[in-house]
């Protein structure tokens, strides 16, 4: 019998499942909506749906498959496998989702863990940060998601939520933050804290080219903000290269925190390419202690659109080489 894993990456819009061998390497993925306003029954519905046609597609025998890993945005109990509470899905509550996929819908043991960490695990396992033991993981989107790995496993902190790394405070008394918090690298450095530290730029009178396109949209995104950056004006690049030396600042606190070897970034906003990296590069180079004995790559990711099921079915198989599936 080989062993194989299914990852399973539950948003508030899609479920993505995918199927993998015991390298993780993936053998077939499917994707469907996730129905949220149906409440909880009717989405393990169709995670429980989704996967059967999955494996036959793929052609592996449900007894075949090893373990279940369940990437999910929080608040949870990842000990117990439960979702406390989802903004995106509001009938979530107190929702045992690990045994309702797991032991009680296929039948086989799982594990349930926030989404940011299965991201950052597919890094680790078989992405940018596949070659070393300690790694430090940045989802730069609407937020910023982190994930920690030290010594070869995730941090997860007392309570499972360690590594909320976008609520580090790098500028005290600074932005206000979603979270109550002020000075918080979210607020600062997602792309929606980009682009809204544009447009806070310009209605306080700067001059930028951003603002024709405010003007005709009425919003900007971080998209236009490093496109007009590129393109040389000086406004917008103000703005970049605050998002650059707060991502900067983090790294170096990392550093002294967990000695990472790689610093990875993924989500929407790594579309910006060497007008981010090589700035967070540069940033970092002027913050950090000159004496640090490892060189330290910071780097984009890999794996593109397919990390959170690639790092469910990776956290699957770790968990059960840990003897850690329920
Ligand atoms: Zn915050």
């Amino acid at each position: 019998m080989t062993d194989y894993y299914l990852g399973v990456d539950l948003g508030g819009t899609n479920i993505k499942i995918g199927c993998f061998d015991a390298e993780i390497k993936l053998l077939g993925k499917t994707s469907v909506p996730t129905g949220a306003e149906m409440g909880p029954e009717a989405v393990v519905e169709r995670i429980l749906s989704g996967a059967k046609e999955l494996l036959n597609e793929v052609n592996v025998p449900l007894a075949d498959v090893a373990g279940v890993g369940i990437g999910t945005p929080g608040p949870a109990n990842y000990a117990e496998g439960i979702v406390i509470k989802s903004t995106n899905m509001p009938k979530f509550k107190n929702t045992p989702l690990r045994d309702m996929i797991g032991k009680n819908g296929l039948g086989k043991p799982a594990i349930l863990e926030n989404d940011a960490n299965t991201a950052c695990w597919g890094e680790f396992a078989v992405g940018a940060g596949k070659d070393v033991a300690d790694m430090i993981f940045f989802t730069l989107g609407t937020g910023i998601g982190g994930g920690v790995v030290c010594n070869g496993d995730l941090v997860r902190g007392a309570g499972g939520n360690a590594a909320e790394l976008g609520h580090v405070i790098v500028y005290p008394n600074g932005r206000k933050c979603n979270c109550g918090q002020r000075g918080c690298v979210e607020a600062y450095a997602s792309a929606n804290s980009t682009a809204a530290r544009a447009v806070d730029a310009i209605k306080a009178g700067g001059k930028s080219t951003l603002e024709a396109v405010l003007d005709k949209k009425g919003e900007l995104t971080s998209k236009d903000v490093y496109e007009h950056s590129d393109a040389g004006d000086p406004l917008a690049r103000e703005i970049t290269e605050g998002t650059a030396e707060a991502l900067a600042l983090i790294c170096v606190s990392m550093l002294h925190t967990t000695e990472p070897s790689t610093i990875v970034f993924s989500g929407g906003m790594i579309a910006a390419g060497d007008s981010l990296l090589s700035r967070v590069q540069h940033h970092f180079q002027q913050q950090v202690w000159t004496l640090k004995p490892e060189p330290i790559e910071i780097c984009f990711a890999t794996l593109g659109e397919d990390t959170g099921i690639i790092g469910a079915g990776a956290l699957a198989k770790h968990a059960r080489e840990q003897g850690k599936l329920a």
